[in-house]
């Protein structure tokens, strides 16, 4: 491994390499005792997959799911779970909702009704079963299991006490360094800076992600000439502080990933996101051993035996599960373990205006997560739904500290909402 990829590897998540192979390295530290890739066996990831996740002590009777609902109000979409005593949760989904209702509705919801609540695990695998509702994966199933999943733990861990990430672990930090994600395209390379500026100057992020190539374009840009002067031009103009990461959303074949990525060295970009079509595999390895910048990818994903091929073969250098196209926290956890082990760290993609606090409850119990966390802005939409209200600090966000999901009343949040039927 080239010598400058191992370093930044070390920064940003070898702590948990370090930790599982009885290291002492510190969380963010560079300190690791070496355990190369390589000579992760497929074996030991699927140990590591496999252990169970939540931590549940004191729940001693069932749990039992009475009902599961959609609802909506104006543009935002809500699973809203009841036990049949009584206790609730609340998720919030990305817009996929809009779309994917019936197959929440009509092939998961039955599933989980009846269910205790506790096995929730266990139910990740019953309802991919639930009939042959395999043959519908990929985000379209995946996303409606996550919604189901953030609400039944938000109901645990307001029947516990307990934040989502108490659920999972000890939490390890509560102020999560983030970037902010510019979404465009359409601007040239002058605007696109100024943007990032702007979206620097509202945020107080120390770090930016902007789009390269021309999404899912085989090797065209946006537009002429677009991409070259973009990362020449924003490190000049937002200065050597600023962590740069560029995503080309699969644009590039091989030899086009690697000039670009070339392009990202050059300004010392800290990672470059989905070089390749995002299912070839073997292409995006063989950027990934070609560069010395971190490649990162995983964000469509959504087999846990091919994040487990990546892993092993070090097919990035990053894995992005999203925790709602990927189906959730429990499964996104198991993607963290394995990839740990490895020495890699687990950066994960988010969907949805609210998927941000997701991200925060992952990365407060989750070793190893790199630098950086993505953020899309619209803290501000969400912020009293929270007590304490949401914060953002110095280039950072705080995790939520309430039980569940942090959202202190969930009446309230769901006044006017209205029941989604499919
Ligand atoms: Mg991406």
């Amino acid at each position: 491994m080239d010598v400058n990829r191992r370093r930044f590897l070390e920064i940003a998540g070898g702590a948990g390499a370090a930790a599982a192979a009885g290291g002492c390295g510190a969380i963010g530290g560079t300190e690791r005792s070496g355990a190369k890739p390589s000579t992760v066996a497929v074996k030991q990831l699927e140990a590591a997959a496999s252990r169970p996740v939540l931590r549940l002590e004191g729940l001693d009777a069932p749990l039992v799911i009475d009902s599961v609902r959609l609802l909506r109000k104006e543009r935002e979409y809500f699973v809203h779970v009841r036990s049949r005593d009584g206790a609730e949760g609340i998720a919030v989904t990305n817009s996929r909702a809009g779309n994917l209702h019936p197959i929440l509705n009509r092939r998961v919801v039955p599933y989980f009704v009846g269910k205790d609540a506790r096995e929730l695990e266990g139910h990740l695998f019953g309802v991919y079963r639930h009939q042959s509702n395999y043959k519908l994966q990929g985000l379209a199933l995946w996303c409606p299991v996550a919604w189901v999943e953030f609400a039944i733990l938000d109901m645990l861990g307001r029947v516990l006490g307990k934040s989502i990430g108490e659920l999972f672990g000890p939490v390890i930090r509560r102020d999560v360094p983030f970037y902010v994600a510019s979404g465009r395209r359409d601007s040239t390379a002058e605007e696109e800076v100024e943007y990032l500026r702007g979206l620097i100057a509202e945020t107080g992020a120390k770090a930016v992600k902007f789009r390269v190539g021309g999404r899912m374009s085989r090797n065209a840009d946006a537009m002429p000439g677009r991409t070259e002067k973009l990362i020449a031009l924003s490190r000049k103009v937002l200065g050597d502080d600023i962590a740069i990461h560029a995503d080309s959303n699969s644009s590039y074949d091989p030899p086009q990933a690697i000039e670009v990525g070339r392009m990202l060295e050059d300004i010392g970009a800290i990672y470059f996101e989905e070089p390749c079509p995002f299912d070839h595999l073997e292409d995006t390895k063989r950027v990934t051993e070609a560069l010395t910048i971190p490649v990162a990818g995983g964000e469509q994903e959504f087999s846990q035996r091919r994040f487990r091929w990546t892993i092993a073969n070090r097919g990035v250098d990053i894995v992005q599960p999203d925790l709602q196209y990927y189906g959730g926290l429990i499964r996104s956890t198991r993607v963290a373990r394995m990839a740990e082990l490895a020495g890699m760290p687990t950066t994960v993609h988010i969907s949805g205006g609210f998927g941000f606090i997701y991200m925060l409850h992952f990365a407060s119990y989750t070793p190893a997560i790199g630098l950086y966390q993505e953020y899309k802005r619209n803290i501000e939409r969400y912020r009293d739904w929270f007590d304490p209200p949401l914060e953002m600090g110095d280039g950072v966000l705080i995790v939520p500290r309430g039980p569940g999901v942090g959202i202190a009343n969930v009446s309230d949040v769901l006044k006017g909402a209205e029941l989604v039927e499919s």
